[in-house]
């Protein structure tokens, strides 16, 4: 669709970060854009206008960004998943793969009530290992993920298609 070329403009190539030969795309020039932003806000909450979406989960910290907004719109509740140590309550906490190594994330214990139709937000898939254990973590607390979205894909690094495998709706902007 044509506004995926306007936003796929909004995003910032930066060579050789955080490691030499890799890629970061960064997305706080899409922010940064009152146009950009809001477009990719609205493209992401489109399918669910309407439903009843009782939470948002934004992963640490791009995610938090983009879930407030959509939390927002769509008159849902934010749930933060953090870096392991950064939650002041009693927490869940699950270990998930990095590209190299391994790391642990962790949400209030109660932070959903079991049955409660959740949306997981990210500003970008990689590998999936990331959400991949906030999945996790929120069906272990009896939540209902019913999408996991993001505003980039690196499809060639399969974690949108490992969530799938997973049984989770998933929904993209910019590949
Ligand atoms: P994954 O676990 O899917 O391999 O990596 C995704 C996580 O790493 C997300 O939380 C995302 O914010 C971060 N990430 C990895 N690469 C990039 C990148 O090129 N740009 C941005 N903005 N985030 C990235």
């Amino acid at each position: 669709p044509a506004f995926e070329n306007d936003l796929k403009a909004a995003i910032r190539a930066i060579p050789d970060y955080p490691k030499p030969g890799i890629i970061f795309r960064d997305i706080t020039t899409l922010l940064g854009s009152a146009r950009a932003f809001r477009r990719a806000v609205d493209e992401l909450v489109q399918p669910w206008a309407g439903s009843k979406i009782d939470k948002i989960a934004g992963i640490e910290a791009r995610g938090f960004i983009i879930g407030g907004a959509i939390a927002h719109q769509l008159s849902a509740g934010f749930i933060p998943i953090r870096k392991k140590g950064k939650l002041p309550h009693k927490s869940v906490r699950i270990a998930y793969s990095l590209e190299y190594g391994i790391d642990e994330m962790e949400m209030h214990e109660d932070a959903v009530t079991p049955g409660e139709r959740v949306i997981l937000v990210d500003d970008l898939i990689a590998t999936g290992g990331t959400a991949e254990g906030a999945v996790k973590l929120l069906r272990q607390m009896g939540a209902e993920v019913v999408s996991a979205v993001f505003m980039v894909d690196l499809p060639e690094l399969g974690g949108a298609d490992k969530l799938r495998a997973l049984g989770v709706n998933v929904r993209t902007l910019v590949s």
